[in-house]
């Protein structure tokens, strides 16, 4: 088969994994004139797309889409009848450089079915990646994909090679696996994850500075003496610096976003993840009756990342953000909207007083704002204006925040949830003007503050239409 037909197989099946997102890759380039390609941080690349619309800029396929396993979601699976391909490791290096030097991409993305063997596919993902760093001196952005039944050497060796491992818990639970992918066990993916937290943290612990990753100049350099002696013990310091992730997809099972977040957050906790990602399932052509005909509507995965937000960067536990009685996230408001619905006992909040961890609470309050709130409080007091000018999402927070001008009314009122949805901000579908004054999705903006200037009402400016 033609180099481009495989591409056009392999590019087209990886594109169900959304696991690839480059965050957390730190700013590194190849010295000038040192022979040594690539950049994590270049512009000008070529963006790829994932089904649900995600932009990513990495070469992004499969090694091959061959697989001795069977996962009923999985376009891959060894019953499938989709067209096969394979790439040799140097067709996939050739491709990287080339796509590189034209500036279409940013780094690979490399995943796999499973070939022969999980030792076998995991050799040959590490070759690419070796034979990237050490024959071409590529210090670009390498994403892995890591087989978890694959050896620990070479599971520590992909580390060396790659900035990002990430290895697909795919579903849940263990009974949502036994029932759809039934030769892979969450025991086993999971042991496999805390053997790459493990040495990660080694990495971390053995870093010259502080305990943060190498990078930029640093990990060049460290790289180009790993490169030196290829058989030498794996440096610690150069264990995949931009950590590992993780992929769950959401509706090909019934199990609930509270199961999803449960899973997620131990996740993060057991296994120090940087990302989980949550993908829609997309039904595949000629897909096994066990599946679900339709995806989840999109809105949902959206939900669970705003949960996920909330939950690492907000202070909420997974468990707050749902209930018994409605284990999936509301997807018509967003999960802290829903939460201060449910505990209207908790609000409201005095903005002048509240300490951050209260003030990180509030709907329509990022942790942003925050921040500009704690400081701009300890020389003023605030105003609703204030809180339009800091970026508050300030239609949202409005009955549930106290401000010097500010109480809110309409706390208790039994259709706050009715009028809070009617009062969201409506995309209109007309094209932009490029040169227009910017439109604030924030509810107001600019007329918002300067209504507010004058002297109206907060609660005639914002819920004047109610
Ligand atoms: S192991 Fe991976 S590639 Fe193979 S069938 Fe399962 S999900 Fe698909």
């Amino acid at each position: 088969m033609e180099l481009e037909a495989k591409l056009a197989v392999l590019a087209d099946a990886a594109k169900y994994d959304a696991s690839c997102a480059s965050s957390g890759s730190k700013g590194r380039k190849a010295a000038a004139g040192s022979g040594g390609i690539g950049s994590t941080d270049g512009m000008g690349i070529c963006h790829s797309y994932t089904p649900d619309g995600r932009c990513v800029s990495l070469l992004k396929i499969l090694l091959t889409n061959y697989c001795v396993y069977d996962c009923l979601y999985c376009i891959n699976r060894r019953s499938s009848g989709v067209e096969r391909a394979r790439f040799t490791p140097d067709e996939v290096v050739r491709l990287t450089l080339d796509f590189y030097r034209r500036n279409y991409i940013e780094g690979l993305f490399l995943s796999s079915g499973i070939a022969r063997s999980p030792d076998h596919t995991m050799e040959q993902l590490v070759e690419v990646a070796r034979t990237l760093r050490v024959a071409h001196d590529f210090q670009g952005y390498i994403h892995l994909k890591t087989i978890p039944h694959a050896s620990p050497e070479l599971i520590a060796e992909a580390g060396r090679w790659a900035d990002r491992l990430s290895i697909n818990a795919e579903l849940p639970t263990q009974g949502d696996l036994a029932a759809l992918a039934p030769e892979k066990d969450l025991g086993v993916i999971r042991g496999a994850m805390t053997a790459i937290r493990g040495r990660i943290d080694e990495a971390r612990a053995a870093a010259p500075t502080e305990q943060r990753a190498p990078r930029g100049p640093e990990l060049v350099t460290l790289r180009r003496a790993a490169a030196r002696r290829p058989n030498a013990a794996v440096a610690p310091s150069l264990f995949a610096p931009a950590g590992q992730s993780t992929q769950l997809i959401v509706g090909a099972t019934p199990s609930t976003d509270a199961t999803i977040l449960a899973t997620a957050t131990s996740l993060y906790a057991t296994h120090r993840l940087r990302r989980v990602y949550y993908s829609a399932f997309s039904p595949i052509p000629d897909a096994p009756t066990a599946l679900p005909s339709l995806s989840p509507p999109l809105v949902r995965e959206h939900r669970l990342y705003q949960a996920d937000w909330l939950v690492r960067f907000y202070g909420f536990r997974a468990a707050e953000l749902t209930t018994l009685e409605a284990p999936d996230l509301d997807l018509a408001l967003d999960p802290k909207l829903a939460w201060a619905l449910r505990n209207r006992a908790d609000f409201p909040v005095d903005v002048n007083r509240a300490p951050r961890a209260v003030l990180l609470r509030i709907p329509g309050v990022g942790a942003r704002s925050v921040q500009r709130i704690l400081a701009t409080r300890r020389w003023r007091r605030l105003r609703l204006a204030d809180l339009v000018a800091l970026k508050v999402a300030v239609k949202r927070a409005l009955p549930f925040v106290v401000t010097a001008d500010h109480a809110p009314r309409l706390l208790d009122a039994g259709d706050l949830r009715e009028r809070l949805l009617a009062a969201r901000p409506r995309a209109a579908a007309v094209q932009t003007d490029l040169f227009a004054a910017p439109a604030d999705a924030r509810g107001g903006g600019l007329a918002l503050a300067s209504a507010l200037g004058t002297g109206a009402s907060a609660r005639s400016v914002l819920f004047g239409e109610l």
